[in-house]
């Protein structure tokens, strides 16, 4: 059966992947971007998550054409790295008002349409920095920590409902992000990663519609690494 989807992010990158996972298999998928339109054949959205006021516009819209989300992918997210010393303020709460805040922002707007469904799947696209730690990284390794918390309280509260929050916590994916690291970092990542390369898109994309099918209806607060074995012994 058709399940309405939606991915926040999914413009490009690893959203974008999960998105096209989902279309693949028939799912109505529906992407937020932030102006870059939409990729070829997928709904989009516009969506800044971390405007409540937007979020709530792009549920609409999403609900309008395609019916109430019953997959949320939590997955848009930046980083703004430097050490703590020099780390301002505003850098901190930018990255946790995106990564965490604005997971949190749609959640909680999917939750009343689950709650009356009484259906839901919730992903939360983390880091295995998120446990691991990582210099330079404080916001975003505490941001991308508290969707553990968050996930872990929404599976308390929800899980009698049959609905699921659960968190991926990819390793090192090439996109965007990692194509931005210095190459002496690169280089550093790789020689610590078991598997000795990043991830596709496509590896963390198995994980999460694997989450949101009807095999995982039981696995509820989990936290899924896929990481090629970086972050063993979280
Ligand atoms: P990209 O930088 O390639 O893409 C980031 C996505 O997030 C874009 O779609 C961007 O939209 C969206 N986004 C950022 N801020 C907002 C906002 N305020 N409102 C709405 N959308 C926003 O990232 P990746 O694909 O690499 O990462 C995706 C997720 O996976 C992130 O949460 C990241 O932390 C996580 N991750 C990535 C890893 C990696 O190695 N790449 C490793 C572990 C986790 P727009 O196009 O409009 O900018």
């Amino acid at each position: 059966m058709a399940r309405t989807v939606l991915v926040t992010g999914g413009n490009r990158g690893i959203g974008l992947a999960i998105a096209k996972a989902f279309a693949a298999q028939g799912d109505n998928v529906a992407v937020t971007h932030r102006g870059s339109g939409a990729p070829d054949g997928l709904f989009g959205v516009q969506c800044d998550i971390t405007d409540t006021e937007s979020v709530d516009a792009a549920f609409t819209e999403v609900e309008g054409k395609f019916g109430p989300v019953e997959v949320l992918v939590a997955n848009a997210g930046i980083t703004d790295d430097t050490l703590l010393l020099r780390m301002s303020e505003d850098q901190f709460e930018r990255v946790v008002d995106t990564n965490l805040k604005g997971a949190w922002r749609v959640a909680k707007r999917a939750s009343s349409k689950m709650l009356r469904a009484k259906f839901g799947r919730m992903i939360f696209i983390s880091s295995v920095v998120g446990l691991y730690g990582n210099a330079g990284q404080t916001n975003y390794a505490a941001s991308k920590a508290g969707l553990v918390g968050l996930s872990r309280s929404i599976t308390r509260e929800l899980g009698s409902r049959n609905i699921t929050a659960n968190v991926v916590a990819p390793g090192f994916v090439q996109t965007d992000m990692t194509d931005a690291l210095p190459e002496a970092q690169r280089q550093a990542y790789l020689d610590s990663i078991p598997a000795k390369r990043f991830a596709t898109g496509e590896e963390i994309a198995g994980a999460v519609t694997w989450l949101a099918g009807d095999s995982a209806a039981y696995v509820n607060g989990a936290v899924i690494p896929v990481d090629g074995g970086l972050g063993m012994g979280h």
